[in-house]
């Protein structure tokens, strides 16, 4: 088997195998390095996908005990098998890292599992599980390395009690009380999977709020449902160290009490992964936050080596590491390859979601850009009150004087999925008058959305 290769991509997350498919379709002799066995990545294998399956199993079971019957269906003897849903999540993971093998298959791309390092510019050194090495020969090599987990100091996850996201996808048993640190995407969406299921979730922010980055009154909107659900919160707390003591752990929180529990989750944000990557070999040199420095065609200070994803600057999402793998690999191959960052949304999976497009109402107030505002509440839509789901809202942030669609943010059933029509929007250059003038179905949670367009200019009918 040769190893010579037009473009290897090194590592196979969402940014990495959908670079390698895209270069496929576009002729190039494909390559593609993984130390991990399985395709997919943080995302497909512990990240997005199986907490998603988690989300969604512990809604079930949390609708089952809490809210069928209001809805008119009564059950009884509803218990938990934990054991069950945790195959569950296991068996769909296992369905995706297979449909990317077969994707790769499928379009002939050359899969070599090991850790990769960088030897020269365009040779890159594959260590294999055997400790077996292969050198590769490739034009353009594409770095798609992903993040790790960032520790805090004095929190060290010890394989039991005190654990990551990771860990928190496999807890054998439903703790009795959790504490989770930092009140970000990850702190709330597994911290509501096990509130759910029956723990007692405290969950500590260094922050005065909670989601940083979202927007301020939708965050603050969160925070209330959460809290109305069962999880607590404690802001402006810097944890400073958690202790294992017998069966339990103790966390120590900067100027208060510390807090006992039985399980720790540490999510205080990730950080880029170019761990044995050999960036020195080729004269990278990442930034202060340890990211790679890439030019807006993806191209590093090397010629022929570019970075995407997390291991790069920006949001730390899949489908961004997806759309700048494509937009490189179109690039390399048609001089043609562009990613918006103004319109790519971002989601909290909780219930309700959080979704946000473009600018957040805080940004704009800071660059002084003028705006006009339209929300329109779950509340007043007739298929959110079929659906047993009137909290939350959609916000529209407009150009004052063009109406050009700046920002949006959802907070509500689905919000993941109305946040598609809102970026599209900011893609298009759409005014809020263009989504107001557009047909909506009736009855869908998307009038909400129609509607918060209308109250853009005062003429929300429902309300
Ligand atoms: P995050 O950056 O979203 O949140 C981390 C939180 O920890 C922040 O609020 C921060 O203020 C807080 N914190 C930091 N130090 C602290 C301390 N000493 N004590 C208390 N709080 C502290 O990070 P995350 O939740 O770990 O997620 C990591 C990354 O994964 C994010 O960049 C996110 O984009 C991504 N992710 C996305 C999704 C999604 O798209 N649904 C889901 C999970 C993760």
């Amino acid at each position: 088997m040769s190893t010579k290769h037009d473009l290897v991509v090194i590592g196979a997350g969402p940014g990495g195998y959908v670079a390698a498919i895209r270069a496929a379709q576009l002729g190039l002799n494909t390559a593609s390095i993984e130390v991990e066995p399985e395709l997919g990545g943080t995302c497909v294998r512990v990240g997005c996908i199986p907490s998603k399956a988690l989300l969604e199993a512990s809604e079930r079971y949390h609708e089952a005990l809490h809210s069928f019957g209001a809805f008119g269906v009564n059950v009884s003897g509803v218990e938990l098998d934990l054991a069950k849903m945790l195959s569950r999540k296991d068996g769909i993971v296992r369905q995706l890292t297979q449909g990317v093998a077969f994707l790769y298959r499928k379009n002939k791309i050359t899969r070599y599992q090991g850790l990769g390092r960088f030897t020269a510019p365009g040779r890159v050194l594959v260590e294999g599980p055997d400790k077996a090495t292969t050198e590769i020969e490739a034009k353009h090599v594409v770095i798609a390395t992903g993040s790790k987990v960032a520790n805090l100091r004095g929190v060290v996850p010890d394989g039991d009690r005190i654990g990551t996201s990771t860990d928190a996808l496999s807890y054998p048993a439903v703790p009795e009380s959790l504490v989770v640190i930092g009140a970000g995407y990850i702190g709330l969406e597994l911290g509501s999977v096990w509130s759910r299921l029956g723990a007692k979730v405290t969950v500590l922010e260094y922050l005065d709020r909670i989601l940083p980055g979202m927007d301020t009154e939708i965050a603050a909107e969160a925070k209330k449902i959460f809290e109305k659900q069962g999880l607590s919160f404690r802001l402006g707390a810097r944890v400073t160290g958690a202790q294992p003591e017998g069966d339990r752990v103790v966390v120590t929180v900067e100027g208060s009490d510390p807090i006992t529990c039985d399980r720790v989750l540490s999510c205080v944000g990730r950080v880029p992964n170019t761990d044995g990557l050999g960036l020195d070999a080729i004269g990278i040199k990442t930034d202060d936050r340890g990211r790679v420095p890439v030019d807006p065609h993806f191209r590093t200070a090397v010629s022929g080596v570019y970075a995407i994803g997390d291991v790069i600057a920006g949001p730390m999402l899949a489908h961004k590491a997806e759309d700048e793998g494509i937009a490189c690999v179109e690039h390399i191959v048609t001089g043609f390859g562009h990613v918006n960052y103004d319109a790519i949304p971002g989601v909290v999976y909780t219930a309700p979601e959080i979704a946000s497009v473009g600018k957040t109402e805080d940004e704009l107030k800071r660059a002084g850009t003028p705006y006009k505002k339209g929300t329109f509440p779950y509340q007043a839509n007739g298929r959110a009150k079929a659906l047993g789901a009137v909290e939350g809202r959609v916000k529209i942030l407009a150009h004052a004087t063009t109406d050009r669609v700046l920002g949006a943010h959802v907070i509500g059933a689905h919000a993941g999925d109305l946040i598609a029509e809102l970026a599209v929007s900011i893609e298009f250059g759409a005014s809020s008058e263009d989504i107001a003038r557009s047909s909506h179905a009736h009855p869908t949670l998307a009038e909400i959305v129609r509607e918060a367009a209308f109250a853009v200019s005062g003429r929300a009918i429902h309300i």
